[in-house]
């Protein structure tokens, strides 16, 4: 999988060294990283801001499959996810700190491509990589990372406050995520049979991006601003759209209905899900990883996305007694649930 030619144990730098090989070209970008990597602890001042702070762990195996996941893309994706949840409070992420523990399958090469992934999303970002761990691991890659980021105090969202007859907006499209995860596993069941198979990723461009090299939304919170939008509440996509409206709907303590021809797929993930044999609303629904922001907004807001590009309504909050459902196509209403929707109710 490794596509380094040579291959350096990790052995002959030592924890130390494999510590300053892996940082020594970190770029700081924020005025509030005070001290970065190099001492007991990084130094950040936020001023009048407050601070908010999230942490992620992804084990191999669990999260992520090597086989067809380069190092390079998960070091990125591994930043684009924790820098999601800073955007879903409204927030910009502006430091994270990186801990990795590595068994002695992994090189230092192998090292370098996954802080090449990471660094180059912190660069895209503008986030700085502050700190971290570094350990071995008798199996597999463990790696947790966590995000610091800065908001107005007035300006955070939380999940909890979404009210009767708020409008439901999604940002992007959803379910592409998912459908690059179905080729890639379809080629790594052809490439187990015959390995002298080249895998067939021809024409997947986009799903297979939405998968390997998603981005969070760090767009969105100024185009809130500049609108004058503060949402009610919000949440990012990465787990599915029907586990995250439950999230909203649960902690918001309201119903909601969303409508299952406003969702917005892209035509390649509908294609491709069709081959499947997979409903494209399924794969939006239960697909996870779009890395997508949810959130409501008062109605009286509706002319302020109305037709913008990066915002689609989906539907709108109801009172908690009628549930959280969903209106098909055909117009019937089906309860959600986690996994997307119970088909045995469906008509
Ligand atoms: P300590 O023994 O105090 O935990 P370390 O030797 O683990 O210190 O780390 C030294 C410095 O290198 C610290 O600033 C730490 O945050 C940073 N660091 C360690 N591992 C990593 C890593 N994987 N990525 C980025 N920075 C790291
Ligand atoms: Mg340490």
């Amino acid at each position: 999988m490794f596509q380094n030619s040579s291959r350096t144990e990790l052995s002959t730098l030592g924890e130390f060294g494999l510590i300053k090989h892996l940082t020594e070209h970190i770029q700081i970008h924020n005025e509030s990283t005070v001290k970065g990597v190099g001492d007991d602890a990084a130094v950040i001042e936020y001023k009048n801001k407050v601070a908010l702070l999230s942490t992620d762990m992804l084990a191999e195996g669990i999260h992520f499959d090597l086989t067809y996941m380069p190092l390079k893309h998960l070091g990125y994706k591994a930043i684009a996810s924790n820098v999601s949840d800073i955007c879903a409070m409204n927030g910009t992420c502006k430091q994270v700190t990186v801990s990795i523990a590595l068994s002695n399958r992994f090189s230092v090469e192998a090292a370098e491509e996954l802080y090449s992934g990471m660094l180059l999303a912190c660069n895209n970002y503008k986030v700085d990589l502050v700190g971290g761990d570094t350990t071995s691991s008798l199996s597999g890659l463990i790696i947790s990372i966590a995000a610091l980021g800065e908001a107005e105090k007035g300006e955070v969202v939380y999940r909890n406050g979404a009210k009767e007859k708020d409008l439901l907006v999604v940002t992007g499209d959803l379910g592409g995520a998912y459908m690059g995860l179905q080729i890639l596993e379809r080629e790594k069941a052809v490439f187990k049979e015959n390995p002298n198979l080249q895998p067939d990723l021809e024409g997947n461009d986009y799903i297979l991006e939405r998968q390997l090299k998603p981005e969070a939304r760090i767009d969105i919170a100024a185009i809130l601003k500049e609108k004058g939008i503060k949402p009610t509440s919000m949440i990012d996509i990465s787990d599915g759209l029907a586990s995250e409206i439950l999230h909203l709907c649960t902690q918001s303590e309201v119903g909601c209905n969303l409508f299952e021809e406003k969702i917005p797929i892209d035509g390649l993930t509908a294609s491709r899900a069709h081959e499947f044999k997979m409903d494209p609303t399924i794969c939006a629904l239960s697909g996870g990883e779009d890395y997508e922001l949810l959130f409501t907004i008062p109605q009286s807001d509706y002319d302020k996305v109305k037709g913008h590009p990066d915002f689609t309504v989906i539907g709108h909050i109801t009172d908690k007694a009628s549930g959280v459902n969903m209106v098909t196509r055909s117009g019937s209403s089906v309860t959600l649930t986690a996994q997307g929707w119970d088909a045995f109710l469906k008509k």
